[in-house]
């Protein structure tokens, strides 16, 4: 196994930010959607198996103490097991994912091919469930598509592209310019085929020479579980067709998660307010809390304080791209009737004289407590 440290370039006391960063600027450079070299998805999948080992206090202490990544089972990566693709683009996701969005970190692409087919960017909005499970997605895309005809060549039936005339098939051109410094060659692209070399002399019909035309088709995107909003996934070739048979377009999908009505979600954790009775904070109660992952039993316990947080682990949401879940936190709000019956009205009152009276745990009654903090 190669040295985490030596293969994103820091030193064994790197802080965590020397580690981001270092991991940032290689794992930019070495993204399969930026880099098409072969060598790099395999040192993208190193980076990012080097920075989820080091980026975590826990496994970075455990791989410094025995120069391994904790066992499987640990709530990480298994021991020897190499990350795939799929685990790698997801740790890039996470952390940098929703920096600064799509055009922030990869920019225009483009720059060769100019017949380079559109990126589309669509929006899938998902509810906090769906991201607990992870989704499935089919999207009905409305983007240029090939030319069945032409089969995206763009030329006539029966006729075949032919080489262009003014460049020689190779599309540049090469002129000769004069500067103050003297005679230069400029190279350009060919003005007649547009720097594609080949020219068409009968265009398609149906698609005009295009090669492509507006089509409709279905993608289906698989979002792994535990997403944020501005998280994207870029499906590669899957954007609008190139033109006259050049590369397609990206389909990038941004990722909405629908804010939810019970919790209320802070990173890898879930909040949810828990209004109880008086009796129940009281006395304590065994009570049903809905989660993501279906309904717990809780247990209040007697005298709990309003605005009291009770944790389930593991009850929370599922952290992108690694095998840990965060918690639910329950906050215990006690509740104030805001009318009472008869009944309660002289229940009560019935129990008014002995919280005067009845020491707590602490020794103190409720009406000592309010003194002290009164001053009086
Ligand atoms: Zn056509
Ligand atoms: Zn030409």
């Amino acid at each position: 196994m190669s040295d985490y440290y030596q293969t994103l370039g820091v030193f064994r006391d790197a802080t965590a930010d020397d580690i981001k960063r270092a991991y940032r600027k290689l794992a930019m450079e070495y993204h399969p959607d930026r880099n098409s070299s072969e060598d790099a998805e395999a040192k993208f999948k190193a980076l990012s198996e080097a920075y989820q080992i080091l980026s975590d206090p826990d496994k970075r202490a455990h791989y410094d103490r025995f120069g391994s990544a904790p066992a499987a089972g640990g709530g990480g990566f298994g021991g020897f097991e190499h990350i795939d693709l799929s685990d790698a683009l997801n740790i890039f996701m996470r952390d940098f994912g929703g920096m600064s969005g799509f055009d922030g970190i990869f920019g225009g692409r483009g720059g060769g091919d100019m017949r380079r087919g559109q990126d589309v960017k669509v929006t899938v909005r998902l509810s906090l469930n769906e991201v607990v499970t992870g989704a499935k997605r089919s999207i009905k895309l409305k983007t240029m598509g090939p030319c069945a005809t032409c089969a995206g060549s763009g030329a006539g039936k029966g006729t075949k592209p032919v080489p262009c005339g003014s460049c020689g098939g190779s599309g540049e051109v090469r002129r000769a310019a004069r500067s103050v410094f003297g005679q230069f060659v400029q190279v350009g692209p060919c003005s007649s085929c547009r720097g594609e070399g080949t020219v068409i002399r009968t265009p398609c019909e149906v698609c005009r020479g295009e090669g492509r035309i507006k089509s409709e088709r279905t993608v289906s995107v698989d979002i792994p579980k535990g997403v944020s909003t501005q998280n994207y996934i870029t499906l590669r070739g899957q954007g609008a067709a190139g033109q006259r048979g050049g590369p397609a377009g990206d389909l990038i999908v941004m990722i909405e998660v629908k804010g939810d009505d019970q919790f209320t979600r802070d990173g890898d954790d879930l909040w949810l307010e828990l209004p109880v009775a008086f009796s129940q904070a009281a006395l304590g109660a065994t009570l049903t809390v809905p989660t993501p992952h279906g309904d717990e039993t809780l247990e209040i316990p007697s005298g709990v304080q309003s605005g009291s947080v009770i944790k389930l682990r593991g009850k929370g949401m599922p952290r992108l791209g690694a095998n840990a879940v965060g918690n639910l936190n329950v906050r215990v709000r006690v509740w104030t009737p805001k009318s009472l019956n008869d009944e309660q009205r002289r229940l009560f009152a019935e129990l008014a004289p002995h919280e005067e009276s009845g020491p707590d745990q602490d020794g103190q009654s409720f009406w000592t407590k309010l003194k002290e903090a009164l001053g009086a």
